[in-house]
């Protein structure tokens, strides 16, 4: 059958905000491509939780080179749904991709070099169908290549018209102050800064990295708001054989301690007595006020993907509620 959105995505809840100083609203909620979208995953429920998420005003999806496994697949997937049923609505969509990890063997597939960021973003091109992307990262700060040279391909895939905007992602302070000025100095503002961010891991908050962002008006989108599913209730009572850490993935059966089962269960009561899930509350913590642009969530069924879109139906907080969540992640 072929798809026809729901004509009502834009009433159906979904709120934007700005991104930093710039024309680009976001939803607050994002989509993320890296687990559950690979040739290792069935094409059904990926394409249903694209479909799903678009229904819901979810305009923005965010993508990498390596994507996977295998790498390239998740773009693959994302281009033969582009085909399928998103081309109609390109104009209405806000698709990332990013380069800067492995990616292809050799010297000249991974980090930061001009070489492989835009042989990379060709690639990445080919694979979703699409003639630009709407933002494209440099995926982490390289130490060892130059940061004008990294920064200089951003300003150059700009003007190439292959992306729209740029941005950086996991970037030191230092290395984000440099990349914002040296692009700006080149009339290319940097939209967003895409950060780990999530109650569990607080960095960006305490070395300044939300604030330094708002400063330079670019947006701060955070990755990974649920711990990569440890602020959620799957693991509340075991290790299920579908999960992310089941599966042997990124996520580790190291990182659930009995310390962080303790924190998971305790964050739960907290949730329960505001009326949402786990997951909803560790998204509501994120767009608590206006320091972050949009969470992008992992979801790996339509159902995780409408328990996660509740979030935005209430995220104010008391000072208690707030203070209670920070003494129960500092036990
Ligand atoms: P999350 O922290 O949102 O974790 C997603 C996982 O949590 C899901 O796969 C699922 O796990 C579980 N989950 C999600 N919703 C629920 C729910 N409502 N109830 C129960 N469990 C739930 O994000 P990710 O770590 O997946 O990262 C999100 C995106 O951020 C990525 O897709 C990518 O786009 C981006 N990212 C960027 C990085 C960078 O370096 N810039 C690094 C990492 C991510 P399960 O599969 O077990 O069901």
């Amino acid at each position: 059958p072929i798809y026809s959105p729901d004509s009502s995505r834009y009433d159906n809840g979904m709120k934007y905000r700005r991104c930093g100083r710039s024309g680009i609203l976001l939803p607050e909620i994002s989509l993320g491509l890296w687990h559950n979208f690979g040739d290792v995953n069935t094409f059904a429920n990926s394409q249903a939780m694209a479909h799903h998420a678009f229904d819901k005003g979810i305009t923005h999806f965010d993508l990498a080179n390596n994507y996977g496994p295998s790498y390239g697949s998740a773009e693959e997937t994302f281009g033969m749904i582009m085909k399928k049923s998103f081309m109609p609505y390109r104009d209405e969509l806000f698709i990332s991709t990013k380069a800067g990890h492995d990616m292809w063997p050799g010297p000249y597939g991974e980090w930061g070099s001009r070489k492989y960021l835009m042989t990379s973003l060709n690639q990445s091109l080919r694979r979703m169908n699409l003639d630009y992307v709407d933002i494209f990262y440099s995926h982490r700060y390289d130490p060892d290549t130059p940061l004008e040279e990294t920064l200089q391909t951003l300003v150059d895939i700009v003007r190439q018209g292959k992306a729209l905007y740029v941005g950086i992602s996991k970037y030191p302070k230092a290395a984000a102050e440099f990349a914002y000025r040296y692009l700006a100095e080149r009339d290319v503002h940097c939209l967003l800064y895409q950060g780990r961010y999530n109650i569990f891991n607080r960095e960006p908050e305490e070395e300044g990295i939300l604030q330094q962002a708002k400063e330079n008006g670019t947006g701060f989108i955070a990755f990974s708001p649920l711990a990569q599913g440890l602020l959620t209730n799957r693991y509340l009572n075991g290790i299920p054989d579908d999960s992310r850490i089941a599966k042997g993935g990124f996520l580790k059966k190291e990182a659930l301690t009995d310390e962080t089962l303790k924190k998971i269960k305790a964050l739960n009561e907290v949730a329960t007595q505001r009326g949402q899930t786990l997951a909803e509350m560790a998204l509501a913590w994120l767009l608590k006020d206006d320091m972050v642009t949009s969470v992008i969530i992992g979801a790996s069924s339509v159902a995780q993907l409408d328990d996660n879109l509740q979030s935005i139906k209430n995220t104010k907080f008391t000072a208690e509620e707030l203070e209670k969540i920070n003494q129960i992640d500092s036990l």
